[in-house]
Formats: C-alpha cells, structure tokens, sequence
C-alpha cells in the first residue's frame, strides 16, 4: 500500500498552514434530466442520471455536470482550456522547506493498519452511488467515522454539507489562528459502470478517503494547532458530474472564503510505479509546483501527467477561483485499469 507516501505529503503540506459563450441552459426538455459538459467547448448535453453513469463514467468519459451552477464566471472558466485559466488571486507559496522537523515527526506516527480496516468498511458497501441507500450509508459511516476520530482534539468540528441528493458531503475543521483555509480532499462516493451495479471504489476513491483519515487522525491526536485553519474534505457525487465539491466551492466562493491551497486526493492506492504523479492542467501553477517541492522534499521523484477536463474535484475549486493541486498514483496510463467497474476491490497492482 502505497498510503504512507500520500500521508507524508499531506503532513508536510499541513505544515504551511474571459469572454466565452454563454451556456443555453435555460431550456430543459424535460424534468430530470441533467446538463453536463465533456470540455470547454462542449456546449452541454441533456442527459438522464442514469445515462451519465452508463454512456459516461462507465466509459471513462468525464463530465462536469452544470445543471445547478448559475455563477456567470464559474461557467466562464468552465468554458475557458485550462491554460486560459488565471488565477484569480497570486499566492506566494514557500519556495523551500521549512517545519520538517515537525512534519517528520507526524508522519512517524502514521501506520497502515487504519487505512486497511477503513477501506475494507468502504468496500464493503455494495457501491457509494451518490443516489442510492448505500450511498448515503457510507455517508452516514464516514461522518461517524471522521467524528471519532477527531474525538481526540474537540477543537476539531465535523459538518455534513447538504446536496440536492441524500449523500451529503463532509468537512473536518482544525481551527488556525487565520482563518485563511488549507484544504485536503477527495470524493468517497463510487460506482461501478451503472446506477445498479456493485462499487467497491478500492483505488476510486476508497484510497484517497483513508489516506485522508489517517492524516487527520496524526494531527487530531497530536492537537496539532495550525496557523491556518486546515480542512478536510469528503466530497459526496463526484461520479455525478463533480456534484458535491462543486456545490461546496460554490459556497466558499459566495461566502467569500480565502482558500490559500485545495489539494486533491483521488485515487493513492495503484502504483505499479510507486511514484507520486502530480498533474499539470485544470491546476494552480504555483501551487502545484510546490506539491511537487514537497514531494521531491520527503519522497522523492514524482511523474506528472494531465487528466483533461472535469477529471476530479480540484475542477470545482478551479471552476470558482481557488488555487487547487492534483495528486494521483499513477500517470493515466499506467493507471488501474479497473476503475469505475465492480473489479476496483484491490489496490494490489496485480488485482483483478
Ligand atoms: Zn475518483
């Protein structure tokens, strides 16, 4: 299991606490159905739910589902190619390392024994389709889940964040001094190739979920008290069209939070490799050069790749202005070949 790679990136990342044409969405040929765009270009499709699933996200089509975004300049740069994408505000990220005395020692406290008993949990929900009962069980799991956890620190809230369908999301918070926010996160839901079939999501994203927990179990039981306030995201829906993480962007952008950093955590346990790959589009630039700082600082080489349009959750916080930075296991094509179908049990590279 490569999560003590993820885990020690994330630590040390704790340690820092257009003119484009305007999408027709206002004709719905019909109740239900749901807007969704495949790139900048594509002027949107009406499709059901069940039919993003099986003619999409079955066959590794990624979309973002636009049907409840109404923010003008959210469309915009969902219109616009990544490398059109400003930044809306300039962060000056660390150009060298620092803390990692106090990184290093965190990260001594990981272990893996967490990580594979949570997994198991997660896989063992027929699927975590954001629409279906078990879906909102594994919800419902990871919100106790992450509550217990944290029972260590009760500086530490944990919030459900509400959608649209009964799978909410999830957020713990570790207050800092600011309120300048650093934002770990990675989507739990799952699914298997149609609104039916068996999810286990083992590398998609059940990975990510428990690198995540075990970070934030090192920090909650060290009352790590940051600078800036640290959050920890589970996005709900990200198999829907990055439903759940665009809503809560959505959010943070009306609420006019300061996201200083998003890092995306989707998919960290499939690495014939077992190098980190950090991606290059639909990403902050700075932000991302730094991730990549940070692993060549406590792991070593990383591979990078690009994921193309609306391929994970850091979309949405690019969508609404936040500097966001995807981590992955794998470059795409050496990635697992069994996501998005009822194989993705076993992040052995020989699964399957
Ligand atoms: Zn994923």
């Amino acid at each position: 299991m490569r999560v003590q790679c993820y885990l020690a990136a994330l630590l040390s990342i704790a340690t820092f606490a257009l003119a484009v044409p305007a999408i027709d969405s206002a004709v719905k040929p019909n109740a239900g159905l749901r807007l969704i765009k495949t790139s900048a270009t594509d002027q949107g499709t009406w499709v059901t739910e069940d039919d993003k699933i099986s003619n999409y996200a079955a066959k590794k089509i990624a979309f973002v589902d636009i049907t409840d975004i109404k923010d003008p300049e959210t469309l915009a740069r969902l219109s616009s190619p990544s490398a059109d994408i400003a930044p809306v505000a300039a962060i000056a990220y660390p150009t060298t390392l620092s803390h990692q005395t106090e990184a290093n020692a965190l990260i001594a406290k990981t272990n893996t024994n967490g990580p594979q008993s949570w997994l198991m949990t997660l896989t063992n929900f027929y699927n975590r389709y954001y629409r279906s009962t078990y879906g909102t069980q594994a919800s419902t799991w990871l919100f106790n889940t992450v509550k217990s956890l944290t029972a260590s620190n009760p500086s530490i809230t944990v919030t459900q964040f509400p959608h649209s369908f009964s799978q909410p999301s999830i957020i713990a918070r570790i207050p800092g001094t600011s309120s300048n926010l650093i934002i770990v996160g990675g989507h739990f839901d799952s699914t298997g190739g149609s609104s039916t079939a068996r999810g286990p999501g083992a590398d998609d994203n059940g990975s990510g979920v428990v690198t995540i927990l075990e970070a934030l179990r090192v920090l909650s039981d060290a009352k790590y008290a940051p600078k800036n306030t640290l959050e920890f995201h589970f996005y709900a829906g990200e198999e829907g069209g990055l439903l759940g993480s665009a809503d809560v962007y959505a959010q943070y952008k009306s609420a006019r939070k300061n996201v200083l950093a998003f890092v995306n955590q989707d998919m960290t346990g499939y690495s014939p490799s077992g190098k980190i790959s950090v991606y290059n589009d639909y990403v902050d630039t700075s932000l991302t050069a730094y991730v990549r700082r940070i692993v060549s600082g406590y792991i070593g080489s990383s591979t990078s790749d690009s994921c193309g349009y609306a391929c994970g959750d850091h979309a949405s916080a690019n969508a609404n202005g936040f500097p966001a930075a995807y981590v992955c296991d794998e470059p795409d094509q050496t990635s697992s070949p069994y996501i998005h179908s009822s194989r993705d049990y076993a992040l052995d590279t020989r699964a399957g």
